[in-house]
């Protein structure tokens, strides 16, 4: 254990912000296996970096001081240099007072002093961009600096590839942060205090969630089950209220408590450790499962249904999307962080009880969306209804409607089949270990158990995003058969994903015809 105060910076300070523990854990476990920035990090990381340096052409005659972060003293000095040449701006201006060190976005001379600036590559300033600034102005100040303002730099949300409107908008924070600077020392050395010594105590809470999920949430949140966190419906803010009130367990919640109908079959579920499926599943089910009613004949048009009744069934698909979203937008039309479609798969039932499957996955940095939607409307020409799994397939062929404005007519047919499996089995089916969660992952074990992703490499949508974006836009960078290895594992996710969807009908489907 270190007996003596160990050094903030700008980060530790604003970790310390979220939680001491948090930071005591940082600083003295810096390889903890869950501090390893996972590849969905790694990509914000540099996502940052590249919001980053677009933000630095806004200043023209900015000097970066462009030496590592770890040669403190040179950086430090480089900065004084550039600050009694009059440089600008200064990127990365780099300060150590209070034993805490800061090195600032963008340093920026104003005719009476400095102007502060944090470059985020967030639509939005947020709250817990103060205590981040503040601790840099108030380093910067004590090294003599005059801050005479600050703000804080975001992406625009009303931009729009290629070049519509300002990539960045300023909000200035000045006010709130010269509200929080008085309280700065103090906390630097709380934390400073709190470092020296053991592991502090911090009981769970909201701030395990907010700003950002804490790394560390295995180590401080029981396992259990039943904790209060898994009942359905309750995210970190009624979570946290739960614990206020002395409640930690399902088990503990008090008779009368107010709970909505999905949350009462939850409780039943597990208080007889069984799986609960209710009457009206059947009813539920049926435009899944029963063919094409005459409305749906009506809506779809007269040739195709002609077809279909002389088939004898309904055509059923079954369609899921993995995306792509980048901090700066790449293909014409879209924002900053907008999702766009990048790969889907399709299965379809054929009216003999056969399946077919068809996918798509873009290649190359161009624009995916055109040639996704042709082969994606191509692919569900036939089909009566089309199965999604939450209302996400729908928001994003409803953007390719706009992205595509030559489909935009069949695209909307397509939309117009869309049904949605989500409500089906959130109103209708609960089993103990869903941990009160809907997701197609939580529920697909306990009611597939024969169909996992056990064997899969990527299993997680986040990591597919990353996956392909790395695929589309730094191909260059990645040796052909790692590529030809990740495109093959997108294509086995994907594939998987409506695989569980068609599976999860067909046990569905024998759960409501259960006596
Ligand atoms: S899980 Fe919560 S209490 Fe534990 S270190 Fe993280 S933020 Fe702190």
């Amino acid at each position: 254990m270190m007996t003596t105060a160990a050094r903030l910076s700008k980060s530790r300070f604003v970790t310390g912000c979220q939680c001491h523990k948090l930071l005591w854990w940082t600083v003295h476990e810096p390889n903890a296996l869950e501090l390893q920035p996972d590849k969905v990090l790694q990509d914000l990381f540099d996502q940052g970096r590249q919001v980053g340096e677009a933000a630095r052409a806004r200043y023209p005659g900015g000097v970066l001081i462009d030496l590592p972060h770890d040669a403190r003293a040179a950086r430090v000095a480089a900065t004084q240099k550039a600050l009694d040449a009059g440089a600008p701006a200064i990127f990365e201006a780099t300060f150590i007072a209070d034993d805490t060190y800061v090195a600032i976005d963008v340093l920026e001379q104003l005719n009476d002093g400095y102007r502060l600036t944090e470059v985020k590559s967030s639509t939005s300033q947020k709250p817990e961009h103060i205590p981040d600034v503040a601790i840099q102005a108030r380093v910067a100040a004590a090294c003599g600096v005059k801050v005479r303002a600050a703000a804080v730099l975001h992406l625009n949300k009303e931009f729009r590839h290629p070049a519509s409107g300002d990539l960045f908008a300023r909000t200035d924070v000045t006010a709130p942060v010269v509200a929080l600077l008085p309280s700065v020392p103090d906390e630097i050395d709380r934390q400073r205090e709190m470092l020296a010594g053991p592991l502090p105590d911090v009981p769970v809470g909201l701030h395990c969630f907010e700003p950002r999920k804490c790394p560390f949430m295995g180590r401080c949140w029981p396992d259990a089950p039943d904790h209060i966190r898994h009942l359905a419906g309750v995210g970190p803010k009624k979570t946290a209220a739960y614990l206020t009130r002395g409640i930690t367990s399902i088990a503990e919640l008090p008779a009368r408590e107010k709970l909505n109908f999905t949350q009462r079959r939850q409780l039943k579920a597990m208080a007889d450790q069984r799986l609960i499926v209710e009457p009206t599943l059947a009813r539920e089910l049926a435009r899944f499962t029963s063919p094409l009613s005459a409305s749906a004949e009506r809506r779809t048009g007269g040739e195709d249904s002609r077809r279909k009744r002389g088939t004898g069934g309904e055509v059923l698909g079954f369609l899921d999307f993995e995306t792509i979203a980048r901090a700066i937008p790449v293909w014409p039309g879209m924002a900053p962080w907008q999702q766009a479609a990048a790969q889907f798969s399709y299965h379809e039932r054929q009216p003999d009880g056969s399946y077919t499957h068809a996918a798509f996955l873009a290649e190359g940095p161009n624009d995916a969306r055109p040639p996704l939607a042709a082969a994606m409307v191509r692919a569900t020409a036939h089909a009566g209804r089309v199965v999604m799994y939450t209302p996400f397939e729908k928001t994003r062929i409803r953007e390719l409607q706009r992205a595509v404005p030559r489909l935009a007519t069949e695209l909307a047919a397509l939309e117009a089949k869309l049904i949605d499996l989500h409500p089906v089995v959130k109103n209708c089916v609960y089993h103990p270990d869903f941990k009160g969660s809907f997701s197609l992952k939580a529920i697909l074990t306990p009611l597939v158990p024969e169909l996992t992703y056990n064997d899969l490499v990527i299993v997680d949508g986040r990591v597919a995003s990353v996956e392909i974006a790395r695929l589309l836009f730094v191909a260059d960078k990645i040796p052909r058969q790692e590529r030809d290895r990740v495109r093959q594992e997108l294509l086995d996710y994907c594939q998987r994903d409506t695989w569980a969807m068609v599976k999860l009908v067909e046990r569905l489907q024998q759960l409501s015809e259960r006596p």
